[in-house]
């Protein structure tokens, strides 16, 4: 259903309206009045005759007629049965503006079930309970107690806080900054995030969707509106607060290094959610987002009259990754016939401290013309000489008629700059504090550009065992065994494709000496006990064993020490194992996000992976190009191209490793973390190599 009458309602019922100032009752109808509604108002409230010179209802029945929308003040235990008459009225939207819900425990919990479940009997959409409202600047609806309605503009934004969009709408106000809606989603008890992201999608009055969350009710399906949005429109989150995934305790090392918040940014990256830290940055962004086109590159020149700043700029666009535009020859020659002999006709183009408005205009004006240029940001500080007010007016005029390219800036100062900024801002030309923030904005959006160019996804699927792991997974199941040990994880990884060390479990140092034989010199031997889950921390692994004297010091050894160290560990005997070459070692791993599902890791191996932390994380399933973005993203992708005239490892067969997991993870949601660590990985045309894995498995 629609949510077409939260926005454009032709008429709104207040119930718990009041005649007392300070009350949210009467704060809600004067913003209602203030902002100019042209629908009608019905003030219910069964004492008051009038509130505001607008007449009052007993009830919401004494109206006569169905109001389009409903808004609920009243407390918390007289809620449902409003929401009973509403029913009753045929009301389709209601906003319950009442705290004293689910956010209080378990009686506001009941209560809040209990007008969920009315409102859905009753075909009702409910936004809240507990939250500041719904603003509709097109329509002119304030029905909250936020703040004064904003300017229209094209942001339509969802807030999980209602105080944070109050201050959020108070600082918009201030930078005259516009909004198509505006939504204060409270407790969402029926409406959530998902549902106005997608309205907001629909909302041909909305270009940007922004917002701030504090967690996501459905993961599996935001993800995949989010994905489909964002081809359309950027989605800019403030996401505060962390998920459960910590809460729980991990026994794999891709469990350990998953922070609370690493579904979230692996998520977000993939359906192209576009992250932030604090609302200036939001602002930031939206506001570039909303006023100015996409940018079809990433070279970006910088016009300024100083130049200090215009060395901030250019440090800052090296630091994003971006590239610093290389005017023409036909550019420069302009330049230099249209700027004073001093000026600086290379980028950063100076137009010199004592720079008029008209040279701004002419510098402007050329520069956009340039093929090579994709952006532009203008930098002025107030000199003795500078025409702020005039050099931001000349900008709008090039704009206006030249709107191709995406153009920022960043008018440095306070007083001097500030009606300038004014003037910027009602022409729609994003302005920083600093060139740095406006650099960092121009990445934002040529990443976003570059998300939603990336190809159509596809995923690869290899041709597998699956019977064999199912006889495995459910063998553990059956006997409630969650942890699955080093031999049958690497059966389950041969099942899918994964090269294993040759290798048997035996129990006497005769047996030990009788496999190394069979195997060939050198082996490995390692501890096999289901109680010990990192063997080299208790000496469990021991590797280059020459000869059979060595392997049976080394298997007397172990079977001398390791009791010691961990007397409660069941010992089943060692596993001897043929000693792979020497490679790179890298881990792959996956732990099972309980909201968004799979998310695979890639990073550094070894023991020393918990202590380096050089990891990625992305989830599940993976395309052939996602597997590789994971290695790019780590520190450990230079070491492995070769560092120092060292040969690189075979990275394609990595990528093929991470995709060949992430089907297992996906065929099989009973394994719930996932680690090979290491794989090993040698020069191209080598094998890789799983040294190591072990599994969890759940029920499902
Ligand atoms: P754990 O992680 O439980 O301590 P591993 O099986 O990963 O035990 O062994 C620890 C380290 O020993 C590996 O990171 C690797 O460097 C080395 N290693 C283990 N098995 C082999 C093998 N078959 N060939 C070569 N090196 C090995
Ligand atoms: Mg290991």
């Amino acid at each position: 259903m629609s949510l077409e009458k939260f926005f454009n309602p032709e008429s709104v019922a207040i119930v718990g309206a009041s005649q007392t100032k300070g009350k949210v009752g009467y704060e809600i109808l004067t913003n209602m009045v203030k902002a100019g509604f042209k629908g009608e108002i019905f003030p219910v409230n069964h004492k008051a005759k009038t509130i505001e010179n607008l007449t009052c209802y007993p009830n919401l029945e004494a109206i006569g007629q169905t109001p389009d929308l409903v808004i609920i003040i009243i407390p918390a235990k007289f809620v449902a049965s409003i929401m009973q008459e509403c029913v009753k009225l045929g009301v389709k939207s209601v906003i319950i503006i009442t705290a004293g819900f689910k956010e209080i425990g378990k009686e506001g919990q009941k209560l809040e079930q209990q007008i969920t479940q009315i409102a859905k009997h009753g075909g009702i959409r409910v936004i809240g309970p507990n939250c500041l409202g719904v603003i509709a600047p097109s329509s002119n609806l304030n029905a909250s107690f936020a703040g004064d309605l904003p300017k229209k503009g094209t942001i339509g934004y969802l807030s999980q806080s209602g105080a944070l969009l109050a201050a959020l709408l108070d600082i918009a106000n201030a930078h005259g900054i516009g909004f198509s809606k505006l939504v204060s989603i409270g407790n969402k008890a029926d409406i959530d995030e998902l549902d106005l992201i997608e309205a907001f999608g629909k909302d041909p009055d909305t270009k940007v969707i922004a917002g701030y969350l504090e967690n996501i009710t459905d993961g599996n399906s935001f993800v995949e509106e989010a994905e489909k949005i964002s081809h359309s429109k950027p989605i800019i989150l403030i996401k505060s607060g962390s998920t459960a995934a910590g809460a729980k305790a991990a026994s794999s090392h891709t469990g350990s290094l998953a922070g609370a918040e690493t579904a979230y940014e692996a998520v977000f990256e993939r359906s192209g959610v576009i992250r932030c830290n604090s609302i200036r940055e939001q602002f930031d962004y939206a506001q570039a987002f909303a006023n100015q086109p996409l940018p079809a590159g990433n070279s970006v020149v910088v016009i300024t009259n100083a130049g200090g700043p215009g060395i901030m700029a250019a440090d800052a666009i090296e630091k994003e990754g971006l590239t610093f535009a290389k005017l023409t020859n036909e550019t420069r020659k302009k330049l230099a016939d249209g700027l004073p002999p001093a000026a600086n006709i290379h980028n950063p183009i100076d137009v010199l401290g004592d720079a008029l408005a008209d040279k701004y205009e002419f510098a402007l004006d050329v520069a956009l013309d340039d093929p090579n240029v994709d952006a532009v940001l203008v930098l002025l500080t107030p000199q003795a000489m500078t025409e702020a007010v005039g050099t931001a007016e000349a900008m709008a005029k090039i704009l206006s008629k030249k709107s191709q390219k995406p153009v920022f800036a960043s008018f440095i100062g306070a007083n001097q700059v500030a009606d300038a900024i004014d003037v910027l801002r009602s022409s729609g030309i994003p302005q920083y504090d600093s060139p740095e923030s406006a650099v960092k904005t121009i990445r934002t959006m040529v990443d976003y550009v570059k998300w939603r160019g990336r190809p159509k996804r596809v995923i690869k699927l290899f041709p597998v065992n699956r019977r064999k792991v199912e006889t495995i997974v459910e063998r553990h199941l059956r006997n409630n065994i969650r942890e699955v040990g080093e031999t049958e994880s690497k059966e389950i990884l041969g099942a899918y494709g994964f090269i294993r060390p040759e290798g048997s479990v035996v129990s006497t140092a005769e047996q030990a000496a009788n496999v190394a034989q069979q195997l060939g010199f050198p082996v490995v031997m390692k501890i096999w006990s289901p109680d010990i889950l990192h063997k080299s921390d208790v000496g469990g692994v021991k590797v280059g064993l020459k000869n059979a004297q060595d392997v049976m010091d080394a298997f007397d050894l172990m079977m001398y020490r390791i009791p010691k160290k961990m007397p409660e560990a069941d010992i089943l005997g060692v596993l001897v194992q043929e000693m792979c070459r020497k490679g790179k070692e890298v881990i792959l791993g996956m732990h099972r996000d309980p909201h968004f599902g799979p998310l695979m890791m890639f990073g550094m191996g070894g023991t020393m992976v918990e202590v380096l932390k050089d990891v990625s994380f992305y989830p599940a399933p993976l395309t052939a190009e996602e597997a590789r973005q994971m290695l790019v993203n780590t520190k450990t992708y230079k070491i492995l191209q070769g560092v120092r005239g060292e040969k690189g490892v075979d990275i394609d067969a990595i990528a093929e490793g991470l995709q060949r997991l992430s089907q297992l993870v996906t065929e099989f949601p009973q394994i719930q973390e996932l680690d090979i660590n290491p794989y090993v990985i040698g020069p191209k045309g080598t094998a890789a190599i799983a040294v190591d894995a072990r599994m969890s498995v759940e029920k499902v």
